[in-house]
């Protein structure tokens, strides 16, 4: 997609259709592909903390996650189509993993919402195959990282929060050539 600069953060120029569409290409092709989902509250941390920035802006796809992203774009007279939060990738690319037997690895959120995680995806979403469930407060990463390694799973859902959830993925991602999405608060809002 071609991508409309807000504060120094490429966004992509697309509709919520076509991004999940793109995606879905992409883990098809075995592509390695990281996404970050952008508020303005990211965009704002971003434009204050240069770590974190070049950080996401190695991501291959920021999406407009926020009503004031989509007006900045229009104020700035290069609009975006429409928003198009982490939870609705999340959700989208679920209902696509089912159908297509896709092999998911979910990392982040208190142990209780892991766990309700997982009995909910067995029973609305039997045709995804869960490779990991694991909370957000874990001590070692090198545990997670090497069952990632050894599970080789198509996408990567990383719930954890930013800053964190980028800075695990941006160390991370080499491990497999999927897909790999900071969803924030996707897993609490699944699990209602
Ligand atoms: N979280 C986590 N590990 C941590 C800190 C937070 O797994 O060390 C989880 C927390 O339980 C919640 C999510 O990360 O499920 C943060 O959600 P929030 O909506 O605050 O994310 P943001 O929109 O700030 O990225």
């Amino acid at each position: 997609f071609r991508s409309v600069k807000i504060m120094g953060i490429p966004f992509a120029n697309t509709t919520r259709n076509q991004f999940i569409n793109q995606l879905q290409t992409r883990i098809q092709n075995h592509q390695n592909t990281f996404v970050v989902t952008a508020n303005p509250e990211i965009v704002m941390y971003a434009n204050r903390n240069e770590p974190y920035r070049n950080l996401i802006l190695k991501a291959d796809y920021i999406s407009p996650d926020g009503i004031g992203i989509i007006k900045a774009a229009a104020t700035l007279k290069t609009p975006l189509p429409e928003r198009i939060t982490g939870f609705d990738i999340f959700t989208g690319l679920l209902k696509w993993a089912d159908q297509t037997q896709k092999k998911v690895y979910f990392l982040g959120a208190k142990p209780h919402v892991i766990n309700l995680l997982t009995t909910k995806l067995a029973a609305n979403f039997p045709g995804v195959q869960v490779v990991g469930a694991r909370d957000g407060y874990y001590k070692d990463e090198s545990l997670i990282a090497a069952e990632i390694k050894a599970q080789q799973p198509d996408i990567v859902f990383v719930a954890t929060g930013f800053p964190k959830q980028e800075q695990f993925i941006a160390s991370h991602r080499h491990l497999t050539n999927g897909l790999w999405m900071g969803v924030g608060g996707s897993f609490d809002v699944f699990v209602g």
